[in-house]
């Protein structure tokens, strides 16, 4: 559980932990550049500037390593209050070394993702953007680092703010109209009033549009590889990989467990499942691998049904889902001129059709005119625009039927209240532990 001291001053390793050429030792609090300075050999660099020399131990004189060190100011930081950066050698007994000197000198250790915490608290980003940080960090392609960079620069928090302000308007005009209610005043009329609800509409609406695109990029697409027992699901799955990962094997009910693995198709990361043969298990733990093979494809962005042209009638079980399905005829190198119908004909052993087939899967589940579009990308933005967008529509409608204006303004800041919580203007203290405990220590 994270939590916030103001007075405290906080610690950590920024780089990864190991070997390396340098190690950057973060140190943010009101006591920065008191603690540093006690460390340093010289005075401090002023703000801005990096200043190089020996950090020694205070307690034993000791030179603890040589460093760079950099000063930057509150207002002026990554966290909005006074940071000093500790650039020392890479390596782990310099860093454990100084962070204990910092703690001996009362810093604490900074919990994870407590840097960006602070940089939000003190107003420096609001939460998309220290979200957007979050998946920078953890991109695994350039798409999803261009969405994060997008996001980080305010991509995202641009519009949300228009729309907080159409929205602001309409709550000023609703609550001046009823403070003067005696006196009958109108500050905008109706159709100025809906203009405005639905203009904010219209933008909300753009953002969710392309929420399943924009998470797919951020997070990949799940591709559940289903079928009967040994019409090549192990083999498809490896084919796509283009490594032997999965056991492949002429006996079926080989592959018990779900196996993964990712691949990229047009630098969006595809996670691809190996699931159990969907057949009558033979056995308990069969039993269980087709139970989760289930699960899998329930949860799956994406469905490939494996079938093969030496057992096309193989009887497997038929999943009640929702999610794409792509058919794909497996082995096709055995009967090249058999009808497959809708089917993609490959062959896993030869590598026939497959580039066919990541093509189908990338155009089933990416919408190409929404890839660089701004929009929504986490469930928890999807979920509180939704409210939002129908507080909205409940207050067009309220509008068009000359609803009283205390019920409308209500509805105005039901919407200013789900839009926030996008933004995190109002700041729910599990919803910020749950955003940031994900974070790395350090950042
Ligand atoms: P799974 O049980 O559905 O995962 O099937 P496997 O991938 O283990 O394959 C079952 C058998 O079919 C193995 O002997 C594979 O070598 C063979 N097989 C898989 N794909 C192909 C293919 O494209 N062509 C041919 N001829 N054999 C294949």
């Amino acid at each position: 559980m994270i939590l916030y001291h103001e007075g405290d001053t906080i610690a950590a390793e920024s780089t990864p932990a190991g070997r390396g050429g340098i190690s950057l030792v973060r140190l943010s609090g009101p006591a920065a550049c008191k603690i540093a300075s006690t460390l340093f050999d010289r005075s401090l660099p002023i703000a801005g500037r990096h200043s190089f020399g020996k950090l020694i131990a205070p307690d034993s004189s000791r030179t603890i390593d040589e460093a760079v060190v950099s000063v930057f100011e509150a207002g002026k930081s990554y966290t909005g209050e006074e940071v000093v950066e500790f650039a020392v050698h890479g390596s782990p007994l310099v860093v454990a070394d100084l962070l204990e000197c910092l703690y001996k000198l009362g810093a604490r250790a900074a919990e994870a993702g407590e840097f960006t915490l602070r940089a939000y608290l003190n107003g420096r980003i609001d939460l998309i953007q220290a979200e957007a940080v979050a998946d920078l960090i953890a991109a695994g392609s350039r798409q999803s680092a261009d969405l994060a960079l997008r996001q980080l620069a305010g991509g995202l928090s641009r519009p949300l703010v228009e729309i907080e302000n159409l929205v602001e308007q309409l709550l000023i005009w609703s609550e001046l109209e009823l403070d003067f209610v005696e006196e009958d005043v109108e500050l905008a009329n109706v159709e100025q009033k809906i203009e405005t609800a639905e203009l904010a509409a219209q933008k909300l609406k753009c953002l969710t549009d392309g929420y399943q695109t924009a998470r797919r990029v951020r997070e990949g697409v799940t591709v559940a590889i289903t079928g009967a027992p040994n019409v090549g699901k192990s083999s498809l799955f490896n084919a796509l990989l283009g490594v032997p990962r999965a056991i492949v094997h002429p006996s079926p009910g080989t592959t018990r467990d779900v196996v993964q693995s990712k691949c990229y198709i047009k630098d969006i990361a595809f996670e691809l499942f190996d699931t159990a043969g969907l057949r009558r298990a033979v056995n308990e733990v069969e039993d269980e691998g087709v139970k989760r093979a289930v699960q899998t494809a329930q949860n799956a962005d994406i469905i490939l049904t494996v079938l093969a042209v030496d057992n096309y009638n193989a009887n497997a079980m038929l999943l009640d889902t929702n999610t794409p399905v792509i058919e794909v005829m497996n082995k096709i190198d055995l009967r090249p001129d058999i009808n497959i119908d809708n089917k993609i004909a490959v062959s896993a052993m030869t590598g026939f059709g497959l580039e066919e087939l990541k093509e189908n899967m990338y155009k089933t589940i990416i919408d190409e005119h929404r890839l660089n579009a701004v929009s929504l990308n986490r469930e928890r933005h999807f979920f509180a625009a939704q409210r939002a967008l129908a507080a909205l529509q409940e207050g067009c409608r309220a509008l068009q039927e000359a609803i009283s204006g205390d019920i409308l303004a209500e509805y105005w800041r039901e919407t200013l209240a789900a839009v926030g919580e996008i933004t995190g203007k109002n700041r729910c203290k599990n919803l910020l532990n749950e955003i940031f405990s994900k974070f790395c220590i350090g950042k």
